[in-house]
């Protein structure tokens, strides 16, 4: 995976000690696998549908920049897996083959980093009956606040809008580090706020880069404080190349705990780990 950093991330002022979630380090390997077992479990091109009644989709492989640490890191940057009119059709028609999916969550590559497709993608979605809930997950807010005055981004938030008026939308960013929550990004999750669809934030704890209590509890004050409930805080998934991010687990515990201790119970995401064996995201502590 190439490096790849949005000129805005590399402006801030902080980017020195989040911004090392972005850069390649000279020992990473070229390849990297699947440690989730994603692959074996993608049904038609696009679509992933590993637990009963929630499907994730991929939108594409793109996104504004790449983070190193990414699970997904083996596909982020290749084209090819832009997803295409037909597969748009074929993921429709799986879901309308399997109504026990009633919750669809938009991951890839970032869904906001094509917004066209992914407009035409949740068209499409939105008329099959059996879909109850939509998940968009994203880090643009956090990589190109900018962008979200862009033309199609815009028709892209106005249709959530929409969308939500009718069904439960749920927009989940994924945020690291207090320093990612500059006034750019505050200013755009105060905007989000008055939409209809809710505010969730997942973190993935980074060795050495937020694997301490005094950056994760200000980070889930704060996203709590803008209306952004904090939904999950992952141990980093380890994938074979990228070691050097997978904190120690017994370390880990004791801030998730003092951070249980600390924060209103609705700042207070659950620690989890992704189980490859079929559980999913389960308790830690
Ligand atoms: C994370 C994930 C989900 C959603 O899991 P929740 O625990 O419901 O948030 C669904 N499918 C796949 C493949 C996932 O990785
Ligand atoms: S934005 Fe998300 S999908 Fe893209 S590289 Fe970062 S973690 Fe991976």
């Amino acid at each position: 995976m190439k490096e790849k950093i949005t000129p805005y991330l590399r402006g801030l002022l902080h980017f020195e000690s989040m911004g090392r979630q972005y850069l390649k380090d000279k020992n990473e390997g070229e390849h990297f696998d699947d440690p989730l077992m994603e692959e074996a479990h993608e049904r038609v091109r696009g679509l992933v549908h590993k637990y009963p009644n929630r499907a994730l989709i991929k939108v594409s492989y793109l996104c504004a920049a790449h983070c190193r640490f990414c699970t997904r890191i083996r596909q982020i940057g290749n084209k090819e897996g832009t997803l295409s009119d037909d597969d748009i059709e074929n993921i429709a028609l799986y879901l309308q083959l399997h109504p026990e999916i009633d919750d669809v969550i938009l991951s890839g590559g970032d869904p906001f980093y094509t917004p066209r497709i992914t407009q035409k993608l949740l068209n499409r979605l939105a008329q099959i009956e059996s879909i109850k809930v939509f998940r968009i997950g994203t880090r643009m807010p956090l990589q190109s606040p900018d962008s979200f005055q862009t033309k199609p981004l815009q028709a892209l938030i106005q249709y959530l809008v929409t969308l939500a008026d009718r069904l439960p939308v749920y927009v989940l960013i994924h945020v690291e580090h207090p320093d990612e929550l500059t006034d750019a990004v505050v200013d755009l999750l105060r905007k989000w706020r008055k939409h209809p669809f809710t505010l969730l934030s997942q973190t993935v704890f980074l060795k050495g880069i937020n694997d301490e209590f005094d950056i994760l509890y200000p980070l889930f004050k704060q996203l709590y404080h803008l209306g952004v409930t904090p939904y999950y805080l992952y141990h980093c998934d380890k994938v074979a190349g990228l070691e050097r991010f997978v904190g120690d687990m017994e370390k880990e515990k004791k801030i998730a705990l003092q951070l249980r201790e600390s924060l209103s119970g609705i700042a207070c995401p659950l620690f989890v780990e992704d189980i490859a064996n079929g559980y999913g995201k389960w308790p830690v502590v």
